[in-house]
């Protein structure tokens, strides 16, 4: 598997995978300062039938965790001349949040600031400022965010969802299983209770960001995406595998959600 260092190559690859699945909007929220000049903050949108569901996939906020945005472009270039999921989503990405972290290969941005703690600040950095801007009048039947744990080496994810419907979780730790892919199961993971590599985050939400800014999940949630998940891969195992798991994951929560739709 082609593995990028360079933001700027994987943002123009992602670009033309995108051009060639017909995403209608491809464009640079703003031009990111990195230690190597320019790279484009990317949102990319590909609206299919207004009845399906909506959902938004964001990935690489932190530099350091540099199997999402591959497994975006691995999801994207999955889909071409072989369409599936994406005929039956309305999707929205932002692809590779945070650039000059991805080149540094640091959490935080190239000015030391980390943006998953950004949201609903006043005055956010200007990454998450473009972002706010985007999202700030949108809601999504759910939202997907790739991340990695540094030091795990089994997977795991935090789920929100409504009271009146199901979990998906169990269906994304079945599915990863059944792969062989290994799955975190200690009881508590981040000093918050867990079961079988889920998170449950009304108690996470009570417990961490009060003192601390908003994650994207939280923000999101607040704002009517009622459905949020964080997927995080063990950056202990093999970069394909981790980038493999980021894929079926999103691929067994899209499925779920869409027959979920066609039920209806
Ligand atoms: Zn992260």
């Amino acid at each position: 598997m082609e593995i990028f260092h360079d933001p700027n190559a994987l943002c123009l690859s992602i670009v033309k995978a995108a051009k060639e699945l017909d995403f209608q909007r491809v464009r640079t929220l703003m031009s990111v300062e990195t230690d190597k000049g320019l790279c484009p903050l990317l949102q990319i949108s590909r609206k299919t039938d207004p009845g399906f569901p909506r959902i938004l996939l964001s990935a690489g906020i932190h530099g350091d965790e540099p199997a999402g945005p591959h497994a975006v472009l691995e999801l994207l270039r999955s889909e071409i001349g072989n369409p599936g999921f994406s005929n039956l989503i309305n999707l929205t990405s932002f692809p590779l949040i945070n650039p000059s972290g991805f080149l540094n290969k640091t959490r935080t941005n190239r000015e030391e600031i980390d943006l998953n703690r950004e949201f609903a600040k006043g005055h956010p950095s200007p990454e998450i400022r473009c972002l706010m801007d985007v999202l700030r009048n949108r809601t999504f039947e759910l939202s997907i965010e790739f991340h990695e744990d540094v030091d795990t080496k089994g997977f795991y994810l935090y789920e929100h969802f409504p009271d009146h419907k199901e979990p998906i979780g169990p269906e994304v730790i079945s599915a990863l299983e059944g792969s062989g892919f290994p799955i975190l199961k200690d009881p508590v993971i981040e000093g918050m209770p867990a079961h079988n590599g889920i998170i449950h985050p009304r108690r996470m939400r009570r417990v961490k960001f009060r003192r601390h800014g908003w994650p994207e999940a939280l923000y999101l949630y607040r704002h009517g995406t009622r459905r949020t998940f964080t997927l995080e891969t063990p950056a202990l195992i093999d970069f394909s595998s981790r980038v493999q798991m980021h894929v079926l994951a999103f691929r067994t929560i899209v499925s779920t959600v869409v027959k979920e739709h066609q039920s209806r």
